[in-house]
């Protein structure tokens, strides 16, 4: 038995014309019944809400990208949500609505706080369908796109999966449109495969196969098994679980290590970091090396913004490249003046510090 997060993209979801592709939607929901009664537990990340809107209403005037994203979605999440409450109701399976922002992965309380709600709808077997709560998200504060949003979601639920399901078959070594162009079926841990990604959008949704290959490299490293696939081939999600063999898709390994929840949480939070620690070559080499170390302030070469104790914060080499993030045991003026000293307290201990 596997919790598997499936994300479905706007494209899967919706048809040309804007309207809801209630095929497509009915043969995922016909899927994910069929894996719960082998056991399995399904969340779903769905998008399609803007796209969804687009096709219901016309705006009487021009309006900017954040207006049209709002009212677009106000009108789109609920078709999409009714529509899939009826599926899902045919086969006597309670749906639930989570919609989330960024802000409440910010703090540790609100990510415990978000991960306890999915996990008391799983456990009472409740499908949550969760999308980004594009009413009220900040543009400044959002996540990339639902991607990202699937991978926190799936890493915060210690899922031993996520499918994401998109328009192409995976990740291909060029253009896939371009006959010389081959699926890449597996990612083993630590292999990066960004290189072969052409830089696309696919269509209605925000994301593309650049983000989804960054983020499935991240999640996988983190313990999940992340799977890209087309959302619209016959079984497509019932195949990638029982023979998937059957089906064209890339596989990302997971890392044999798997993350602490807190370590998780850091994982997913640079963007929310109050400052800037830069280290020395020498620290550089040992915290990317293989030992379990946290930073101290021997390392330390100088510091940006100010933080407190228990505040997000970057690690960064002295030529600029992010190192990782964590959650500091030093607020930043104690930092200041223990910087290049030897002993002390470490500036982030190895529990809350989560090299990329
Ligand atoms: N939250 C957006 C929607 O429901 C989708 C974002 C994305 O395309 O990844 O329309």
């Amino acid at each position: 038995m596997a919790r598997i997060v499936v994300k479905i993209g706007s494209n899967v979801l919706t048809r040309r014309d804007g309207k809801p592709n209630v095929t497509n939607m009915s043969a995922i929901v016909d899927q994910v019944a069929h894996l719960r009664r082998s056991g399995h537990e399904l969340i779903l990340v769905s998008s399609g809400a803007v796209a969804c809107g687009r096709g219901a209403v016309t705006p009487t005037r021009q309006l900017d990208s954040v207006a049209a994203r709002q009212l677009f979605s106000s009108v789109g999440q609920i078709r999409l949500i009714n529509i899939y409450n009826d599926l899902f109701a045919q086969y006597g399976i309670v749906v639930g609505q989570v919609l989330t922002q960024k802000e409440n992965f910010s703090s540790r309380t609100s990510y415990l706080n978000q991960r306890s709600c999915m996990l008391t709808m799983i456990e009472n077997g409740v499908v949550p369908i969760v999308n980004e709560n594009d009413t009220a998200s900040l543009t400044e504060l959002m996540f990339t796109d639902n991607d990202e949003l699937s991978g926190m979601i799936a890493t915060m639920t210690d899922a031993d999966m996520l499918v994401i399901l998109s328009n192409v078959d995976g990740i291909y070594t060029g253009n896939p449109s371009d006959p010389d162009s081959r699926l890449i079926e597996r990612v083993k841990p630590g292999e990066d495969v960004s290189g072969n990604v052409v830089a696309s959008k696919s269509g209605f949704g925000r994301g593309g196969m650049g983000t989804k290959c960054g983020i499935a490299t991240k999640v996988s490293e983190e313990g999940v098994t992340v799977i890209i696939a087309r959302g619209d081939r016959r079984n497509v999600l019932v195949d990638l679980i029982e023979h998937p063999e059957a089906v064209p898709h890339t596989t990302f390994e997971a890392s044999g290590e798997s993350l602490s929840t807190v370590k998780r949480w850091i994982a997913h939070s640079s963007s929310f970091a109050k400052g800037k620690v830069i280290v020395d070559e020498n620290a550089e080499k040992v915290l990317r090396g293989d030992s379990a170390v946290s930073l101290l302030p021997i390392g330390v070469i100088s510091i940006e913004g100010e933080w407190e104790e228990g505040d997000i914060i970057t690690i960064c080499g002295n030529t600029g490249t992010l190192i990782g993030v964590g959650r500091a045991s030093l607020g930043s003026e104690s930092t200041r003046s223990a910087i290049g000293q030897r002993g002390g307290r470490p500036v982030v201990h190895y529990d809350y510090l989560y090299i990329e």
